[in-house]
């Protein structure tokens, strides 16, 4: 299967840029929903903190806590480790399932931390969006209701823009409207259909 993966910062438009791959047929793995399907009820993951951390970590109505686990790995950066080496792994291999299971021309991987978690080994091609920082806080913080200081934070903690255009093979510019994302996404398509049989042949 040829795979491209999707990145770029908080806000930059990748949810908008893969909605548009969709809309081509084009299968999408995302990475967060994974991650959070990660420690649903009744799986290994969620089994394992308790066992490490007790019930607490638990709601009343047996999901996870994770407004307590943040705090946890917030104040305890051992934990985040730790957390991390539990559920990288499982993350990676339900990703390589779902990437396995796609059914169209090309799929696409579509994570906000492919970089900095090295999901890139898992891609033939690198997608970045990419949009200035200004832009990032402006669209975060009228999507989100959120604060200034709340989106430069998860900024600061995100790879540079830099190391992300460093690590793309394309990339997409959304300072503009709409029409000039789609006709962006369409040229890329048609370039992954081109690159996708070549693989294939
Ligand atoms: P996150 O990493 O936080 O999940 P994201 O990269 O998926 O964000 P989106 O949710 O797609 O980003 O876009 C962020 C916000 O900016 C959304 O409200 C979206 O509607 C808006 N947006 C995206 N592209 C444009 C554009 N070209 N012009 C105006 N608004 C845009």
């Amino acid at each position: 299967m040829f795979v491209v993966g999707v990145t770029g910062g908080i806000g930059s438009g990748k949810t908008t840029v893969t909605n548009l791959f969709q809309q081509h047929g084009i299968m999408i793995v995302d990475a967060d929903v994974i991650a959070r399907h990660i420690m649903d009820k009744g799986g290994e993951a969620l089994r394992a903190v308790v066992q490490r951390y007790g019930d607490k970590a638990l709601l009343d109505d047996g999901n996870l806590n994770r407004a307590w686990l943040r705090e946890r790995i917030f104040k305890h950066p051992e934990d985040k480790q730790w957390l991390n080496d539990l559920t990288h792994p499982l993350i990676r291999d339900q990703i390589l399932s779902q990437l396995q299971q796609a059914k169209s021309d090309y799929v696409i991987l579509s994570a906000p931390l492919l970089i900095e978690n090295r999901l890139t080994k898992l891609c033939d091609r690198v997608l970045v969006v990419d949009v200035s920082e200004a832009t990032q806080l402006e669209r975060t913080q009228q999507r989100d209701n959120v604060s200034e200081d709340q989106v430069q934070a998860i900024i600061n903690a995100q790879a540079s823009r830099e190391q992300r255009l460093q690590a793309a093979d394309n990339i997409i510019h959304n300072e503009g409207d709409e029409a000039e994302l789609t006709s962006q996404v369409e040229t890329l398509h048609e370039l992954y259909l081109r690159l996708a049989l070549v693989k294939q042949s």
